[in-house]
């Protein structure tokens, strides 16, 4: 195992994964719906190799990644499920992708053409329809068209084309609005599914399509936020007892007094009005920690909220442990995680959204993996 050095570090709940994967089947018919662990963006922060090597073990045989590094990372490291790439891969790989047994999906009728020309060796493909989300895929309100091209797709000579899928744009939302936009986006998608025919996967789920919108006739489900523990959308209520997996924790490094009138960091942005007491923790923006959060974020030191003074730097930050006289030199801080303060909180203070804040939790910042809270594994990325 490798080691790594106290000073900020992310500790991902094995034990957490597993519950949120257990808790997400039982959104799915499991005669129907298959689990795809969504594992895109290093398993959105959280380090895609030890959660592939959990989820495998639980009997997960499908996976998806963004690109093509990623899919081969995962097989070099032991997956030996099905990989889809949901988005871009320049053609040019062909011979990768079939050498590394990839699922590529086809995101257009030309690149389809490209990718058959390119290959040597026989690539599988999903092909991906537009049905609403306006971001890759087959243009499916041109039905016709549409159909027209999953025939040629089916023809080209190198392509094994297996599944098809889609993606909702919506699903997340309760509005009446968004509800029949993604009903929509399913009959549209299911009808010329079944009118192309003979694709062993046919898929349209991510988290909130399977959690609020299940249809039986998704042979996978592309589960990926609510697998890591925060909320497609946080008006909504959580489901009952997902849990986040990541926690990100640092440790004060420095203590010091400030006076009346002292200031804090760049730009002195915060001034003491009172005498306080501040801690300066060796974490900053350069281990995504949102530096929109000077002067306004909080973490958890001792149970307790201590306030961000002044400007989150690079590298450090400075806290107000005025009420808090048990925090010393060492003592351990929660940045952000599994309890009172979690990365859907600290997007809504950005304005931004949990995913967006466990992705930014930089290289530099080490995974720690615990299982009945002893560490298992540890990932230097840098
Ligand atoms: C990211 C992604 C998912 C997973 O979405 P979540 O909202 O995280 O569950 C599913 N499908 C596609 C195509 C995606 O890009």
């Amino acid at each position: 195992m490798e080691i790594f050095h106290k000073r900020t570090w992310a500790e991902i709940d094995l034990d957490a994964a597993e519950r949120n994967l257990n808790i997400l089947k039982g959104f799915i018919d499991k005669e129907k719906t298959r689990p795809c662990c969504v594992l895109k963006a290093f398993g959105y922060g959280h380090g895609d190799t030890v959660l592939m090597k959990l989820y495998q073990s639980l009997g997960v045989d499908f996976f998806a990644v963004s690109n093509i590094d990623e899919a081969i990372g995962l097989r070099k490291n032991g997956c030996t499920g099905d990989i889809l790439i949901l988005g871009y891969t320049d053609d040019a790989y062909a011979a990768e992708l079939a050498e590394y047994d990839i699922i590529q999906a086809a995101v257009s009728a030309e690149y389809a053409r490209e990718l058959s020309a390119a290959a040597e060796k026989p690539v599988r493909v999903h092909i991906k329809l537009d049905t609403g989300m306006g971001r890759i895929g087959l243009i499916a309100k041109d039905r016709e068209k549409c159909l027209e091209e999953i025939a040629q797709i089916k023809k080209l000579p190198k392509l094994v084309p297996e599944g098809i899928f889609t993606h909702f744009a919506v699903a997340d939302s309760l509005e009446e609005e968004s509800c029949s936009y993604t009903d929509m986006q399913k009959d549209l998608f299911f009808s010329i599914a079944e009118e192309a025919g003979g694709f062993k996967e046919v898929h349209c789920l991510n988290s909130a399509g399977a959690e609020l919108h299940y249809d039986s006739r998704s042979t996978l489900a592309r589960f990926g936020i609510l697998l890591y523990g925060l909320n497609p959308d946080t008006s909504l209520e959580m489901p009952k007892g997902i849990e986040p997996v990541m926690e990100v924790k640092t440790v004060i490094g420095y203590i010091k007094e400030l006076h009346k009138g002292d200031c804090v960091s760049y730009g002195r942005t915060f001034t003491a009005q009172r005498d306080m007491r501040a801690a300066t923790l060796p974490i900053g923006y350069a281990d995504g920690y949102p530096r929109l959060l000077s002067n306004r974020g909080e973490v958890i030191i001792c149970g307790k909220r201590a306030k961000i003074l002044g400007r989150v730097c690079m590298d450090q930050m400075i806290v107000d442990i005025t009420d808090i006289p048990e925090a010393k030199i060492g003592t351990e801080v929660t940045v952000f995680g599994r309890g009172e303060i979690t990365a859907d909180d600290i997007a809504a203070l950005c304005g931004s959204i949990g995913y967006e804040i466990i992705c930014a939790v930089s290289p530099r910042v080490p995974r720690v993996y615990l299982k009945n809270g002893k560490i298992v594994d540890v990932v230097n990325i840098l």
